[in-house]
């Protein structure tokens, strides 16, 4: 069956992988994006996927936006909380701006664009939730306070939210992906890089279409047995 896909922070990297893979299982997919325009109609021309910019750290714009484009385009099934930042520094340089950007973008976006869809899921009998975490939300990293706490908050989010759900026919599993070959890992220093993959088992970088594949599992029939599940997808570097 057809079902329509929300992937936030689906126009670039991991995100976009994600869409492309929703996409060629079947799926209509809305990828959602921030600000870059220019990405966003490149990815779009290139593969058809419809595209919505708004803000997912900010809550009235989720509130009045998702139920606008589910009138528009269908009711949503699928939605994959995929839009993350990074603002790295440490704790004792860390300001509240920094803080409080992670936190409202890779964590409580996730109650401000689930919230809108999980009625219309519970009356239909089906939904699949997806959540990215992070390896760093499993195990912490320095530097990264903020985005440990708030990809901790994912999985915390994710395991709550499957319990509550899992009599109406709704999945909802987070997704821990390690270093992932994208921009943001391509923009690393080489010496680094060198340093980073020599500390993953398998010895290389993940890949973007990996992550895709396995969300595109996640929000298949097939996965209806799957809830509430914390998959580490990291190349061995962090074994739960
Ligand atoms: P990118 O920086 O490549 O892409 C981020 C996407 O999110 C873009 O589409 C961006 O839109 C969108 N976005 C950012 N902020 C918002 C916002 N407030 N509202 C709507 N959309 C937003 O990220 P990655 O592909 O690297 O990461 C994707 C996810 O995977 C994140 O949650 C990240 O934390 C997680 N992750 C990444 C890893 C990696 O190795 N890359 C490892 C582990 C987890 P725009 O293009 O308009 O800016």
């Amino acid at each position: 069956m057809a079902r329509i896909a929300l992937v936030t922070g689906g126009t670039r990297g991991i995100g976009a992988a994600i869409s492309k893979a929703l996409k060629e299982t079947g799926h209509t997919v809305i990828a959602n994006y921030a600000g870059n325009d220019e990405k966003a109609k490149a990815f779009s021309d290139e593969t058809g996927i419809h595209v919505e910019k708004f803000d997912v750290s900010d809550h009235a714009v989720c509130a009045a936006r998702l139920p606008e484009i589910e009138a528009a385009i269908g009711p949503i099934d699928v939605v994959v909380n995929n839009a993350g930042i990074t603002r790295d520094t440490t704790f004792h340089r860390m300001s509240w701006e920094q803080w409080s950007a992670v936190i409202d973008t890779d964590l409580s976006s996730l109650f401000s664009v689930t919230r809108p869809l999980i009625n219309g899921m519970r009356d239909r009998g089906f939904g699949r939730v997806i959540n990215i975490s992070s390896i760093n939300g499993q195990k912490g990293q320095m530097g990264q306070v903020n985005y440990s706490a708030a990809k901790a908050g994912v999985i915390g989010f994710t395991k709550a939210l499957a319990q509550e759900n899992a009599r109406k026919g709704i999945t909802v599993n987070a997704v821990c992906p390690g270093y992932i070959d994208t921009d943001m890992v391509a923009a690393v220093p080489e010496k680094v890089l060198e340093s980073i993959i020599a500390a993953i088992p398998v010895g290389r970088l993940g890949q973007a279409g990996e992550i895709g594949k396995l969300c595109a599992y996640l929000a298949s029939e097939d996965a209806a047995f799957i809830t509430g599940a914390t998959m580490t997808i990291n190349g061995g570097q962090y074994i739960t």
